[in-house]
């Protein structure tokens, strides 16, 4: 039996997808192997990057300037490789700290550059995005970066902050396809793909066509973006069978009737569960109000000693993973696109039981 599984990545994928994988595993459309046997480099794999592509064109609505490359390493690497293809001439890079992500997107950019923090809610334990009126910007940066939705803390932005020249740069992994977004307002969208587009192994990069000329010399060709872009991101194998399970999220999320439709369910999603927190003292939610993120629901239960009971009995009632990170402790309940509605109300039902039966 399968359960809600809340976890905030790898997560919950459409059991249709895995249904699809599981039917087309041994023999791909009649090739005789499955996908993950195949040259990458043959027509029946270069065709099936090439719909993931187009797929994700369209559910994004990626301008035609922009590259969209499929690789290896995770967001984790390209803490690292945003730096080395960004900086070009500069020595500056903005940085906004809004968490846990962005302190290790810091941490690794201040290996190969001078990192500015222009705003940061560290005042506010991270349970708020600084307003963009009180970022101190320097028109000198290479880039400017954020992360749009901080997994751990459970904030994310609501909206699209203007940087002007300075191109920005955008950790998308916990919510990229959750919700409309104007990709022209960003320089570089990077995602692993586990939470809301496959399964671990991938990453796609999204990036202005006129920004690939930045790369520092000591770039590895693996993960030099202008050499990817230029090579279908076959300078090395890609993460083939990851690109293929993302191929079938995309294809789900068509059916779905795209990005602003699931964006609907989630803002559904959200608020079912966030407007039990608001009526309830028995638990808590950290997270300020307008920042609350619709992917990653923080709540704390007031009496942590309680902690376990309430993960046991979820447990029992078939729902996993919704223990918080160790950072930040409490729970955690990681709803993406692929969560059902069904799940959210199960949840939502048994936060209610175990207040009454505690409280
Ligand atoms: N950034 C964010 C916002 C994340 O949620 C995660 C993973 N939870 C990462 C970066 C790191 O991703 P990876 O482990 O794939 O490198």
């Amino acid at each position: 039996m399968r359960v809600f599984n809340f976890s905030a990545g790898p997560a919950a994928l459409p059991e249709s997808v895995l249904a699809q994988a599981a039917a087309e595993m041994l023999d791909w459309h009649g090739t005789g192997m499955s996908v993950m046997e195949m040259s990458h480099r043959g027509k029946e794999f270069m065709g099936i990057q090439a719909k993931v592509e187009a797929d994700l064109r369209t559910l994004l609505a990626i301008p035609e300037d922009y590259s969209v490359l499929f690789l290896q390493g995770g967001a984790i690497a390209e803490n690292a490789l945003v730096p080395m293809n960004m900086l070009g001439r500069r020595t500056i890079a903005d940085y906004v700290n809004t968490g846990e992500w962005s302190k290790k997107s810091i941490r690794e950019a201040r290996k190969y550059c001078t990192v500015k923090i222009v705003a940061s809610s560290e005042d506010t334990n991270f349970t708020s995005i600084p307003a963009l009126g009180t970022w101190q910007l320097d028109r000198n940066a290479a880039y400017v970066h954020i992360c749009t939705n901080e997994t751990i803390g459970g904030i994310e932005y609501q909206w699209t902050p203007e940087t002007g020249e300075v191109p920005l740069v955008a950790d998308m992994s916990s919510h990229i396809l959750s919700r409309v977004i104007d990709v022209a307002k960003y320089g570089v969208i990077y995602a692993g793909a586990q939470k809301n587009a496959g399964t671990a192994g991938l990453t796609l990069v999204i990036v202005r066509n006129d920004l690939l000329d930045r790369a520092l010399p000591i770039t590895p060709s693996a993960f030099h973006w202008q050499e990817q872009a230029a090579a279908d991101s076959m300078v090395n194998t890609p993460p083939t069978y990851a690109i293929y399970i993302a191929g079938l999220v995309f294809e789900w999320l068509l059916a779905q009737g795209g990005v602003a439709a699931i964006e609907k369910k989630n803002i559904a999603k959200a608020a079912l569960l966030y407007d039990y927190l608001d009526t309830t003292q028995f638990y808590r939610a950290p997270a300020r109000k307008m920042d609350r993120s619709r992917m990653n629901v923080r709540f704390h239960l007031q009496d942590e000693s309680l902690d376990s009971a309430f993960l046991r009995g979820a447990k029992e009632a078939g729902m996993d993973q919704l223990k918080g990170h160790r950072a930040v402790g409490g729970m955690r309940a990681s709803i993406y696109n692929a969560m059902p509605f069904e799940g959210v109300r199960t949840l939502v039902a048994y936060m209610k039981q175990f207040e009454q039966q505690y409280g």
